[in-house]
Formats: C-alpha cells, sequence, structure tokens
C-alpha cells in the first residue's frame, strides 16, 4: 500500500489524458497517469488508428479494381483478412510502443489499474492512492447500444467489427453516423453487400444538409444501400445470420448486425457522484474551462458533453493542464473543432453550416459559394466528385468550410485556421496555394468571396 502526492492525478490514459500528463510535466509539475487498459485509450487501440488502417486497405482495393481509368492493367483478386489485420496492427503497436517510449522521456509516471476518486484530490487503485493538488478525468467512453438491443454474437459493435477475421457476404450498420458510415465503406470495398439503418432523415446528420445528399449519391452509385428516417424495432439472430426487423414491418437479413449508435460516458461506479461532481446522463459536466463542479477537478475527452474526437481530448487535456498551471488558454468552440469522416468520398467540416450561420447571423448577413471538384485540376487526377464550400459573414470572417471528396479530409488543417483565425476572404487571397492541389479550391473560394474570381464565375 503506497500513498504518493503529485500535482495533477490523472484518471485515464487515452488521448484526452495523457496530453494533460504530458503538458502538465512540461511546465513543471509532476503528473501521474493511472490506466486500466493500454495508453492510448480508444483512439488507438479501438478507434482511429485501427479504422483508418482498414480504411485505407479499402481504397487500396477500390483503386485496384478501378486501376484501368488510370492506364494500368491489374486484377482484384481478393482481400486477404490475415494479412489485413498484420498490417492494422502492426500500425496500432509501433504507435503504442512510440506513445510508450514518449511517456517514458517526458518522465511521466504511469501506473496500471483501475481507479476511482474517492475524494476530490484523490484516487485509489487497489490499495494504493495518488494524492493530486489537481486531478483530471478523462475516462473516455464506451460503445452504446439500444435499449432491449443486446450486443452479443452476430450482434456486434465497432469493437468486435474492428476483430473479425473475415469479411462478411452481407451486413446491416444501425446508424448512419461517423463510425457506421466508415465501417460501411470498408465492408462495401472489401465485397459485402451492406445496408445502412438511420432514424434521421439523412447519413451524417450532423453535416451540411448538401454534404449529407452528396454522400447519399456517391454511396448509391458505390451500391451501398440505406434506409432513411427508419426506425429499428428488433433483431433475431441464429446459427447463420441476423432478421433485422424495423418500425416499418420491413425485415432485412444478414450475416451480421453492427450497431453504430454512439458512445456513452464510462462514468459509472467510479467515485465521481460521490464526491459531488455535477452528472448529466453519466456526462460529467464542468464550466467552459472545463473544471467541474468540485472546484480542482478537471474534466475532459469524451466525458464531457460535445463532439467525441481524439483531437478534441488532445486539445483539452493541453488546456486543462495549462489551466491548472495558471497560463489561462484560449476556449475553442466546439462548432470550431474539425472534423473527418474517412469514408469513401471522404468528408471534412469545421465551423458552422449555412443554416446554422444564418441562425446565429440572419440570412441575409451570410454568403457562400460551393467550388465544384470538377473544376480542380488534382480532384479530377484522383478522380470521384464533390465540391467544396465556404460560408462567410458578408463583409466579414469566414466562418464555416465544408467540403466532399476524395481525400478531402486534408483540407481541414487550413479551413481550421481560417475558421479559428476569422479570416476574411481579402485575408486569404493574396497567398498562393501550390498547383495542383486540392487546397487551390479554399484559394479559388476566397479570390471569388473577395470580389476577385479566377477560375470560377
Ligand atoms: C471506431 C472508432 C473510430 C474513431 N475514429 C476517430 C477518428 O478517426 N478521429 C477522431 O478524432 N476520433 C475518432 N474516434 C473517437 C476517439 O477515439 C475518441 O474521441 C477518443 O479516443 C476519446 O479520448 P478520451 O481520452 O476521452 O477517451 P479514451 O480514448 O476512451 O481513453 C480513456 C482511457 O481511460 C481508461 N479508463 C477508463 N476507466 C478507467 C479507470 N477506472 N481507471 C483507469 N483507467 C480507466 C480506458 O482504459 C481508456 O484507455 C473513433 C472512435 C471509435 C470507437
Amino acid at each position: 500500500m503506497t500513498d504518493q502526492t503529485f500535482d495533477v492525478v490523472v484518471l485515464g490514459g487515452g488521448s484526452g489524458g495523457y496530453a494533460a500528463a504530458i503538458r502538465a510535466m512540461e511546465l513543471g509539475k509532476s503528473a501521474v497517469l493511472i490506466e486500466k487498459d493500454k495508453v492510448g485509450g480508444t483512439c488507438l487501440h479501438r478507434g482511429c488508428v485501427p479504422t483508418k488502417a482498414l480504411l485505407h486497405s479499402a481504397e487500396v482495393a477500390d483503386t485496384i479494381r478501378e486501376s484501368l481509368n488510370y492506364g494500368v492493367e491489374a486484377q482484384f483478386g481478393s482481400i486477404n483478412m490475415a494479412a489485413v489485420a498484420e498490417y492494422r496492427d502492426g500500425i496500432v503497436s509501433k504507435k503504442y510502443k512510440g506513445l510508450q517510449g514518449l511517456l517514458s522521456a517526458k518522465g511521466i509516471n504511469v501506473v496500471s489499474g483501475e481507479g476511482k476518486l474517492t475524494s476530490p484530490t484523490t484516487v485509489a487503485v487497489g490499495g494504493d492512492t495518488y494524492t493530486g493538488k489537481n486531478v483530471v478525468l478523462a475516462t473516455g467512453s464506451y460503445s452504446k447500444s439500444l435499449p432491449g438491443l443486446e450486443i452479443g454474437g452476430r450482434v456486434i459493435t465497432s469493437e468486435e467489427a474492428l476483430k473479425l477475421d473475415y469479411v462478411p457476404s452481407k451486413v446491416v450498420v444501425l446508424g448512419g453516423g461517423v463510425i457506421g458510415v466508415e465501417f460501411a465503406s470498408v465492408w462495401r470495398s472489401y465485397g459485402a453487400d451492406v445496408t445502412i439503418v438511420e432514424g434521421l432523415p439523412h447519413l451524417v446528420p450532423n453535416e451540411e444538409e448538401s454534404i449529407s445528399k452528396a454522400l447519399e449519391r456517391a454511396f448509391r452509385k458505390r451500391g451501398i444501400g440505406y434506409k432513411l428516417g427508419a426506425r429499428f424495432s428488433s433483431v433475431t439472430q441464429s446459427d447463420s445470420g441476423v432478421v433485422v426487423s424495423l418500425e416499418s414491418g420491413e425485415t432485412l437479413d444478414a450475416d451480421l448486425l453492427l450497431v453504430a449508435v454512439g458512445r456513452g460516458p464510462v462514468t459509472a461506479n467510479l467515485g465521481y457522484e460521490e464526491v459531488g461532481i455535477t452528472m448529466d446522463r453519466g456526462y460529467v459536466i464542468t464550466n467552459d474551462r472545463l473544471e467541474t463542479s468540485v472546484p480542482g477537478v478537471y474534466a475532459v475527452g469524451d466525458i464531457v458533453p460535445g463532439l467525441q474526437l481524439a483531437h478534441r481530448s488532445y486539445q483539452q487535456g493541453f488546456f486543462v493542464a495549462e489551466e491548472i498551471a495558471g497560463l489561462s488558454p484560449i476556449v475553442v468552440p466546439d462548432s470550431n473543432i474539425p472534423k473527418i469522416t474517412y469514408c469513401e468520398p471522404e468528408i471534412m467540416s469545421v465551423g458552422l453550416t449555412k443554416a446554422k450561420a444564418a441562425d446565429k447571423y440572419g440570412a441575409d448577413a451570410i454568403t457562400s459559394y460551393d467550388f465544384n471538384l470538377a473544376g480542380n485540376a488534382k480532384s479530377e487526377i484522383l478522380g470521384g466528385s464533390g465540391f467544396v464550400s465556404m460560408v462567410q459573414v458578408k463583409d466579414g470572417p469566414i466562418v464555416g468550410v465544408h467540403g466532399i471528396g476524395p481525400r478531402i479530409g486534408e483540407l481541414v488543417g487550413e479551413s481550421q485556421l481560417i475558421v479559428n483565425w476569422e479570416a476574411h476572404p481579402s485575408d486569404i487571397a493574396p497567398f498562393i496555394h501550390g498547383h495542383p492541389t486540392q487546397n487551390e479550391m479554399l484559394g479559388e473560394i476566397a479570390l471569388y468571396l473577395a470580389g476577385k474570381p479566377l477560375h470560377t464565375l
């Protein structure tokens, strides 16, 4: 039994937790990071990294199928799931080793074990206690299901989907959000027959509606089926497959049902309520500086209501460490956090949609421009269609950038600088975009909105 004291005690070693510990150490604070499984959390082991490896191998499969479009004679054979797994796991384990090395090089004390908050300054792990002037809660999230929908057998979540050692021939994906459309995209590229069931009127319902519609058109072309505004009723499973029933009475049969209906916070039985932290439906409520209702206790990442993204968790971890060190970092609103959906075609967005900008500033106060990918040489070289759109407050800053198309996620870097720096089109117009790049579209739209159109009318 030990009782050790640190400046900062971090509970949970995922993106948010380890970022907080690293930044705290850099700022001269001692920090301990308590992790019950593997540092790197959901993103590295069960989320961003392994899914993007699958999506890349899916892109390779599609490229081979379409290779003659580019003058290359090649024939698609089949997907070798053992080799896919080796590639995916190789990347995850390299990144995991790298992260362990980084934490050790930074001098972070990593404690292996399940922690529980026992006071506003103490986390207990078994019989040991870790006391800090400040505590950062970063316990992450889990795959949710619907009431009465039990996970098991052929009814799976993204965790099991990632570990599948075969390509299903027919899958129903429940939920047309980011995780649902990414898996639908992978499995279709691997040759599966896929149908997405989404209760809302569109796929990726948090995006600009025109982007959702463009994705629906692209998915239809790829042969990915979807039922919109369709409500799940029940599922039965047997040795050979599942039968999914919708409230409309329609039934869908498949090998598997992937449940991708969102993620819930990991906060139950961790002592949070007992210590007096205000919670709402399992989420930890914080002020805009991420401090909970108990002074000195902060929360970051997926347990804090809002976008559940790894880079939001990193930023929040960093933010909290700087806040604890008295640096008063700036608050980035959730709407200005970049988002990428890595299905084919990719989607990226940052800032306000046209509808949200109109709500905030008034419909007459905003303007926008959609640049069709057909007008961009690099996009034409890559193949595929889509558009990039900018939303501007008239005579004011650009408040939103959105796009869909092959590899369009790469545009999010410049887009998030534009939105977060509150750039006006005339700020961007004089600068030069390399040619041919897809980023040129951002320059073209800025030129247009600044009243100096080049390749636009
Ligand atoms: C399939 C999938 C794909 C995704 N793709 C992307 C993507 O492409 N881009 C993106 O930005 N985001 C993506 N995400 C989301 C991203 O993974 C999460 O937003 C991010 O991991 C959240 O970080 P976190 O630190 O809040 O929590 P987590 O990463 O979940 O880390 C929490 C950690 O706390 C530990 N823990 C929990 N309870 C305890 C306890 N009592 N004691 C000790 N340790 C504990 C857990 O073991 C875990 O390691 C994806 C998620 C999934 C599921």
